[in-house]
């Protein structure tokens, strides 16, 4: 089983008990080390973590990616939004693709409502 070690610039220094280690008379808080972590896809033991990263390194990694500079469009070919038509209850709701833009609806059977890969979308 192979470790991995939080990510989070400041883990060793929340003073935790699980992260003091070391033999005694030379402990020292570590970074944690976990077969598994919830937080930021795996990298982070915490929130707290996830979020210092994110606090440091941020802005570098957005440049490095790439900075939006101009604002992105959805235009009507691909605002179709999966939804229910509630206008005669919920026990009697239909399912229905619905323009974000146009308010176009088009039936749509529950299959394809569960189906992710069914889409109007042109994408
Ligand atoms: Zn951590």
């Amino acid at each position: 089983m192979t470790l991995k070690l939080c990510q989070g610039p400041a883990c060793h220094t929340y003073t935790t008990k699980d992260r003091l280690k070391g033999p005694a008379g030379s402990k020292t808080y570590q970074t944690r080390r976990r077969s598994s972590m919830y937080y930021g896809k795996g990298n982070f033991c915490s929130m707290n973590c996830y979020n210092d990263w994110a606090e440091t390194f941020i802005d570098n990694a957005v440049d490095h990616f790439g900075r939006l500079t101009d604002p992105k469009h959805l235009t009507e070919e691909n605002a179709w939004i999966k939804d229910y038509n509630w206008s005669n209850g919920y026990d009697n709701r239909t399912y229905v693709y619905r323009n974000g833009i146009t308010n176009e609806q088009r039936p749509l059977t529950e299959e394809q409502f569960r189906d992710s890969n069914y889409t109007l979308n042109e994408r």
